[in-house]
């Protein structure tokens, strides 16, 4: 899936911890686990939207798409990072592995500790070989692959609107207007 998605749920899963767990270090140990297993979640989910496997910089549509994803991003991390910042990085953290691949890639340079996706291979491990997991995986593989399918993306765009509406009205009753911080 696209980062605004990860960040989202990342963000949904810090707060959900927030409420149920204490110590704080239980709850960010549980955003950490819980946001980065979403990743592999919402990766596999990515069958259903418009996802191709490479860059295609001959497509106008995948360029403006990323375009809007890119400026999507940074606007999500400007309003959410400095109160969620450690569900959004454990969501979002497996995306380092494309960093590094596509990085050697631009840069011309050899990382042979870091010549395979490790992050996304041991998410890949844990939702094909591991139950419950491997449940899950089988109920997504039955949705067709839209991959290539531009008109897809609607999928994930209706799913960031929902999980935006998620973030949005869980905050209206604890949000920094309701319950504002001391200032100091
Ligand atoms: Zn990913």
């Amino acid at each position: 899936m696209q980062e605004p998605t990860h960040i989202l749920a990342g963000i949904l899963i810090q707060r959900a911890a927030g409420a149920v767990f204490k110590p704080r270090a239980v709850e960010l140990g549980v955003t950490a686990a819980l946001a980065f297993l979403s990743h592999g979640l919402l990766d596999e989910l990515a069958r259903v939207t418009y996802h191709p496997a490479k860059p295609d910089f001959h497509s106008a549509f995948w360029i403006i798409y990323h375009s809007v994803v890119a400026v999507t991003t940074i606007l999500f991390l400007i309003w959410w990072w400095k109160q969620f910042k450690w569900g959004i990085v454990f969501a979002a953290l497996p995306d380092v592995d494309w960093v590094f691949i596509h990085g050697q890639e631009i840069f011309h340079v050899s990382l042979p500790f870091y010549r395979q996706s490790h992050l996304h291979d041991l998410l890949h491990f844990i939702y094909h070989q591991v139950p419950p997991f491997t449940g899950l995986t089988a109920m997504i593989e039955r949705l067709p692959s839209e991959r290539h399918n531009p008109w897809a993306c609607l999928w994930e765009v209706l799913l960031v609107a929902v999980l935006w509406w998620l973030v949005r009205l869980k905050s209206k009753g604890s949000g920094p207007k309701s319950a504002p911080r001391k200032a100091k």
